[in-house]
């Protein structure tokens, strides 16, 4: 069989003993080490470069390809991830919300993360929908009315949390969702610009993760479903995203660009030719599967670091 393209999907990278917020999900550091030594003896290491050449035919590894990818931009992959990529001389591509790092904004879909991992749940959804109830009596009635789509979105949840994060993040209208969750926020966590600080990378961390060799991509500017907003909505949200990356990073002959969210209904034809007008090499998905050479460098599909081991990575069931 040809080999195949398996690009790894993370996000919060934690060390337990300085997380501020130890119940988030995430892999640990310790699970994150291992896995790069595992990954590493079984599969070649890809660099973006190497995969696009791949997946556009002009490049026939002899060994099944690996591609390590990071989503958020958050703090965590510049102290946690950087160190052990860079000993083992493996590149990782990183996306970056550029609205969180230049205007210290904690994206709602985080603040959502925070909460849950601070408070008891069932307590903070009660706060939350109470809140929500207050401004749109109907909204809350669909909290529940989405299951199949919330399971397939939140594979690693519980179908109570699954909906409430549907709910939250592609139901709730983001002018009724953000002044309620930033007064939870405020109240329990803390204030919004100071938590931005400590949370996401800055351009500077940005900038010494480029020199050492890994790659900066967009994740958009505000971290929003890219097919809910509208054409000139979007092409000022990517443009924006593009010009901040340009402004403030090194030059890459590759900037990729990964859908927030990430689902194929997340993002459109359209989302795609604006990307492509803005010079953006290609988009990550978050639908499961290997990259196979020939396919779609707008669709790149990619397995969630949970499943990433050399042996569930070269089985058919995913
Ligand atoms: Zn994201």
């Amino acid at each position: 069989m040809a080999p195949s393209l398996h690009v790894v999907m993370y996000h919060y990278v934690l060390d337990p003993e300085t997380a501020k917020f130890p119940r988030l999900k995430g892999m640990s550091l310790s699970d994150f080490r291992a896995q790069v030594a595992e990954l590493s003896s079984a599969f070649e290491m890809a660099t973006l470069e190497s995969s696009l050449a791949y997946l556009d035919g002009t490049y026939s590894p002899r060994r099944e390809l690996c591609l390590l990818t990071f989503d958020d931009g958050v703090t965590d992959h510049f102290n946690n991830v950087l160190p052990v990529l860079a000993e083992r001389k493996v590149q990782g591509i990183f996306s970056v919300i550029t609205g969180c790092m230049d205007e210290h904004r904690v994206a709602d879909v985080h603040m959502n993360h925070f909460l849950m991992a601070s408070l008891d749940f069932a307590d903070y959804r009660n706060a939350f929908l109470a809140e929500v109830q207050q401004s749109d009596e109907t909204l809350v009635k669909q909290v529940d009315a989405n299951a199949a789509a919330a399971r397939r979105t939140y594979v690693w949840d519980s179908e109570e949390v699954a909906s409430f994060k549907y709910f939250y993040n592609f139901i709730l209208p983001p002018d009724v969702r953000s002044p309620v969750i930033r007064r939870l926020f405020e109240r329990h966590i803390g204030p919004e610009a100071e938590v931005a600080k400590e949370t996401y990378l800055d351009w500077e961390q940005a900038r010494t993760m480029q020199s050492a060799g890994m790659v900066i991509g967009g994740h958009s500017h505000c971290h929003r479903p890219l097919s809910t907003l509208a054409e000139e909505e979007l092409q000022a949200e990517l443009t924006l995203c593009r010009s901040l990356l340009d402004r403030h990073l090194r030059p890459q002959a590759l900037w990729p660009f990964c859908y927030p969210y990430g689902k194929l209904d997340s993002f459109n034809d359209f989302t795609v030719e604006t990307l492509q007008s803005l010079g953006f090499c290609c988009g990550l998905s978050t639908e499961a599967g290997p990259a196979q050479a020939g396919s779609d460098l707008f669709r790149i599909r990619r397995i969630d670091c949970k499943l990433a081991t050399p042996r569930s990575l070269t089985t058919a069931s995913i």
